[in-house]
């Protein structure tokens, strides 16, 4: 009866919260009115249709109302039943909870502030020096001694691990090195790990391996499989490549390691358990939790700092367990060895003496073509001096154990593409062997060396520190950023090529977009025929295989030198082409299931590959141009456009296409309701508008996974709103070109501002750049952008596609002799200011739309440096926040990391990877830029943020690549500024170690990177009939993000779909200082619980398991395997990302 009452209670709280929030909702509205009462006449049609639309989104919000309640109710019971189950329970959890308790996300922000155990990276960055003095033939390091008698009691226990980097494309492409290399090397691994059962060989790159699994017969196979059962062969990691772990984004990443290990399950059977990273140029723990996700327990880095190498090697703390920094919990613990020298190559993997090591490298014999820098050369095993070659190897094992905790020692063996040749095989393993056979043949120098694999070190490993009572110290942090030598900081790889680190976004937004509708179209197909079968006109089985073409693309492009820039010319062209030609693939699955999922009549649907029945608005026309829309022709007859929201959120979103008309209508398909619109100028030249071509912006509505068909109709003369125009120059006023347009001269040094419900901008009139913010709180902040060079040293050290070495002036504000032009638009939709530079267009939009989309500025540039010689351009924000030194910048988009600026480090160290987000704070206020790409961001002085555009380098940087970065391209790039009033929510001034962002900048990040996608369908009038896909009733609860709804593979049928989905949801963290106004938005829920067939609802699963990260089937979780009736509630916790296999009915 007590439950029944407080059921009572709750509903009857949230129908006052609706109700509230209805009322504020038209209060809100009528604010807006008042807004738009300046606007010119003929504006009580779009008034209407406004009208209309917040009638609509309010009936959506009662919606999202109602499955509140349902969640609530679904809670109650759901706790009820745990009661019955469990017995007392305290009473008082139920009452009523402060705002931050309530919220899980922030719950884990309040609890991890500052509290975390363990050491923090960030802690030992305050702590070092940075000196660099020689330390002997360890040169980064320190001498080290040995008395001999340490491995009395327990031998020393050495694991030699021959391995052989490839990496798919650097300075080949992917296709000529597994030609010339790559499948040698698998041909005579095969060959000689048969003939001897003890030895041993890791693989990383499933991108090759799957390739060579092409081209070899049955018989090999087996031969694999036998070694891989045999523990003879493993595979490492298991990812398509050996991804960097700066720019990619963490759905690329975890992409790249369920395709990867999805092959490895079905051709294989085994499931990897040790990670190997020894190549990408540093290290994130984004990647360690993925790991940890996908079920290893162990992993394997190599290029860290090598002052935090040597500090790590003093401390004996190479080998820790690595835990999130916002994990309060061991959860998220793995296992990480630390490789202490400086590469991985056979040199320094021995022993701290490189000129030693090189000895023991029997690639380098004399007479053939490698040999040892160092002079002095290896030597073939013989009888008469295996005693002083194996005495002299053991002496570097002994040096080096004294770097560990356990006596167990990790020797790796190998290089980039090693063991080519039969011969290669045989002096290693040969010489080697003799060695092993020496120690064996000597106990009193208790050594125990054999080949192994990475499984066989860390199972000894943890052996022998199981049967010492000894545990792993836990690390928390990153290992960003990355010098090898000196003041080699490796920060330019952060930016190098950034057209292609923007295109690998855009084929990441296109693939997650594709996957999710291709996935609700097969169980849409299915439950229309009603037998579990597919429409037999509908090609599911090529489009399968375009979408896993398109995730392999995606996936190779995260490798370390494709997303870094840091391969050559002709490799960048290559990978370009691969992500130009799989997102036109892509379109075709997009488009067809578009095409299916909105026709009335299904029966109509055909499918000619020739000729689509939609069209993409936005096309790329090669894979080193920028997209641009297809003109649309307008009649009287209307031309129906389709609009995909990729997001789990309603939004509120601008629609932009080009038409060849002045003059435009849209009405929404469904309910013939207008939609409030702007037509624009298209500028062919900075001051001279296009005549045949205007820009019609609108503004939708976009339920959550949607499809909405809008028409698209010429208008009658003067009847749509059109955008104003006011240019300024100094000195020298523009001729403007525009018949269509009201343009009017500027006032000499009026103010430049621009304003929407939410914000208003200060900008100044000579260059149309940012001064100044004001939020509608009353918050004013001053936030200046600047644009700046930085050029390189005069030294012979210079720049390039892996470092930034800029010169002692640092950089100097961008300046040229011809004043800019500043274009200023206001209409309706949206209002913005584009400011015209020589290198550079950039543009500060306003939209005037509701909703977070309208709290933040866009900001856009262009930028072309091709005429420039050894110069990198950098936009700044100069800001009055104060953040003292310490800033934000996200890792690979899953979390945000603490950044210190240090004096004692050079400029180039103070750079850090920012894949999408970045933020300042003090106590009053925070700024975030969040953007559409990855580049280098740094905080140089307090109140400071700035990002690289883009870098044009003539020279090498002796890294290998032998080339410059000279290949720029007209590159475009994508922000969002946002200032949030932190007053009455936060305490500290820089911030607490952990942070993250706000909702509203989760928002509004999701925003930018998931645009919605725009599709045409034909002009004639034998279109027929559309109607819109909703496939869910109500937006998901506002924290958790649909990271995927991933087809798998049939695991009968090869190359076809299955009824299974891979269903990736990533429940976010988020900072709860500033206050959340958007409750009139979205709904979260206040437990981790969640009801799966209620925030999906009315989609249906049949079967839900809860699986890894990479869906293997053996990590399915057995409960909830057995868990076939609803209502399926799951626990989500705050910054998990959690793995389902699902089949929706
Ligand atoms: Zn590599």
């Amino acid at each position: 009866m007590k439950r029944n009452r407080l059921l009572a209670v709750l509903v009857g709280g949230v129908f006052c919260v609706a109700v509230m929030s209805l009322y504020l909702m038209l209060e809100m509205m009528q604010g807006a009115e008042l807004q738009h009462m300046e606007t010119p006449d003929g504006q009580v049609e779009d008034d209407l249709s406004r009208l209309q639309q917040h009638v609509d989104k309010l009936e959506r919000l009662l919606g999202d109302n109602n499955r509140l309640v349902a969640t609530l109710r679904d809670k109650l019971f759901h706790r009820q039943a745990s009661w019955v189950k469990g017995g007392a329970v305290n009473v008082s959890s139920d009452s009523a909870p402060s705002r931050a308790d309530s919220l899980p996300g922030c719950r884990l922000a309040e609890e991890m502030k500052d509290g975390a155990d363990g050491v923090q990276l960030l802690d030992i960055y305050d702590l070092l020096t940075f000196e660099n003095p020689n330390g002997g033939v360890w040169k980064q390091g320190f001498e080290i001694s040995y008395h001999g008698d340490e491995w009395a009691e327990q031998p020393l226990e050495v694991f030699v691990v021959p391995h052989s980097h490839n990496d798919p494309g650097w300075l080949k492409t992917f296709e000529s090195y597994y030609q010339d290399q790559t499948k040698h090397i698998l041909n005579n691994m095969l060959i000689k790990l048969t003939e001897d059962s003890r030895r041993k060989m890791i693989w990383a790159e499933i991108s090759y391996f799957s390739k060579w699994w092409n081209d070899i017969d049955e018989q090999k196979r087996e031969m694999v499989k036998r070694l891989v059962g045999a523990g003879q062969l493993e595979l490492v990691t298991g990812g398509w490549v050996m991804a960097d772990e700066a720019n990619s984004h963490y759905f690329a990443l975890l992409d790249q390691l369920i395709e990867g290990h999805q092959w490895i399950q079905r051709h294989l059977g085994v499931k990897p358990s040790s990670g190997w990273a020894v190549d990408p140029f540093g290290h994130s723990p984004s990647m360690a939790y993925l790991l940890k996700g996908a079920g290893l327990s162990n992993m394997v880095i190599q290029r860290v700092h090598y002052a935090v190498k040597k500090h790590f090697a003093q401390k004996q703390t190479l080998e820790f367990l690595w835990r999130q920094s916002w994990d309060s919990s061991p959860r998220s613990d793995i296992a990480c060895h630390m490789m202490p020298f400086y590469s991985y190559d056979v040199p320094h993997t021995c022993g701290p003496n490189p000129a030693v090591c090189c000895q023991f490298d029997f690639h380098r014999l004399p007479g053939g073509r490698f040999f040892c820098p160092w002079k002095i050369s290896p030597q073939r095993i013989t009888e008469q001096n295996v005693e002083e070659r194996a005495l002299l190897l053991l002496d570097q094992y002994r040096q080096k154990s004294r770097l560990f905790r356990s006596p167990v020692l990790f020797v790796p063996l190998g290089d980039d593409f090693r063991f080519v040749e039969s011969s290669e095989w045989d002096a290693q393993f040969g010489n080697y062997q003799k060695l092993f056979d020496y120690f064996d043949q000597h106990p009193e120098l208790h050594v125990k060396a054999r080949f192994g694999t990475l499984s066989d070190y860390f199972e000894a490993l943890h052996r022998r520190l199981n049967a010492a009572g000894t545990t792993l110290p836990t690390l928390r942090g990153d290992f960003f950023t990355y010098a090898d030598r000196d003041d080699h900081y490796w920060s330019g790889y952060f930016t190098s090529r950034p057209f292609y680190k923007r295109l690998d976004r855009t084929l990441e937004a296109t693939l997650r977009a594709t996957e999710i509708l291709f996935s609700l179209t097969l169980a849409e197909m299915r439950r229309f025929r009603g037998d579990s079968r597919l429409v037999s006109d509908f090609p599911a089985r090529e489009h399968f295989k375009r979408l896993t073409a398109g995730r392999r693309s995606l996936a190779l492009f995260q490798h370390h030198d494709a997303v870094t820039g840091t391969a050559r010319d002709p490799v960048v062209v290559d990978y370009g082409t691969r992500l130009f030609n799989s997102i036109v693939n892509l379109h075709k699955v997009l488009q067809s299931s578009a095409h299916w999922l909105l026709l009335l009549d299904k029966s109509q649907y055909h499918y000619d590959q020739l000729k689509p029945f939609m069209q993409m608005d936005d096309v790329m026309s090669a894979h080193d141009a920028l997209p641009r829309k297809t003109p649309l022709t307008l009649s009287d007859e209307p031309r129906s456009l389709i609009i995909f929201n990729p997001t789990e959120q309603l939004r509120s979103s601008v629609i932009s296409v080009v038409i060849d008309s002045p003059d435009a209508h849209v009405v929404d398909a469904e309910t013939g309701r207008p939609m409030a619109a702007q037509i624009s100028a298209v500028w062919a030249e900075p001051s001279q508008a296009s005549s045949e071509h205007f820009q019609l912006d609108f503004m939708a509505e976009l339920p959550p996974l949607s499809l909405v068909v809008y028409h698209v109709t010429k208008a009658s003369v003067g009847s749509a709103h059109r955008a104003r125009y006011t240019f300024h120059r100094r000195g020298n006023p523009p001729a403007i070109q525009s018949e269509h347009f009201q343009v009017s001269g500027s006032e000499a040094n009026a103010p430049l501002s621009l304003s929407n419900k939410h914000i208003q901008i200060w900008s100044s009139p000579e260059t149309g750049l940012l001064q100044k913010l004001r939020l509608q709180s009353g918050l004013v902040r001053q936030v200046q952008v600047q644009f700046l060079w930085y050029g390189t040293r005069t030294s012979q050290e210079k720049s390039g596609a892996y470092l930034f070495l800029p010169g002692e002036e640092g950089a100097l504000l961008y300046s040229s002799s011809e004043p800019p032009l500043v274009r200023v638009s206001r209409g309706p939709v949206f209002s913005d200011i584009t400011s015209c530079f020589r290198h550079f267009t950039h543009t500060v939009r306003l939209l005037h739309l509701d909703g977070h989309a309208g709290r933040s500025l866009e900001i856009s540039n262009t930028v072309d440096i091709r005429s420039e010689v050894n110069r990198e351009l950098v936009m700044r924000l100069v800001s009055d926040v104060a953040n003292g030194n310490r800033f934000y910048s996200d890792l690979n988009s899953f979390q945000m990391q603490q950044r210190r600026t240090l004096g004692k480090l050079p400029l180039q160290a103070n750079f850090y990877p920012m894949t999408s987000s970045s933020f300042l704070q003090d106590s009053t206020s925070r700024l975030s830029l969040l953007s559409g790409q990855s580049q280098a961001v740094a905080s140089l002085r307090p109140g400071e943020l700035e990002v690289v555009l883009d870098r044009r380098l003539q020279q090498d940087d002796n890294r290998g690549l032998g080339q410059g970065v000279t290949d720029n391209k007209l590159t475009a790039s994508l922000y969002h500024l946002l200032l949030e009033d932190r007053r009455g929510g936060a305490q500290e001034e820089g911030g607490a170690s952990v942070q993250h962002l706000s909702l509203l900048a989760h928002l509004t990040s999701l925003s930018l990177s998931h645009p919605p996608i725009s599709m045409v369908a034909p002009s004639d009038s034998q279109v027929p009939k559309l109607r819109p896909f909703l496939p869910l009733r109500s937006s998901l609860p506002c924290d958790l993000h649909l990271l995927n709804l991933r087809t798998l593979e049939d695991p009968q049928e090869a190359e076809s779909p299955s009824q299974e989905v891979a269903l990736l949801l990533h429940r976010k963290g988020f900072d709860c200082s500033s206050a959340p106004e958007l409750s009139l938005e979205c709904t979260w829920s206040a437990h981790e619980e969640v009801n799966l067939d209620d925030i999906f609802s009315p989609l249906w699963f049949r079967s839900v398991r809860r699986s890894g990260l990479t869906l293997l089937r053996e990590d399915d979780e057995p409960e909830s395997a057995r868990q076939q009736q609803p209502p399926r509630i799951t626990s989500l916790r705050p910054m998990e990302i959690s793995a389902f296999r699902v089949e929706i009915d």
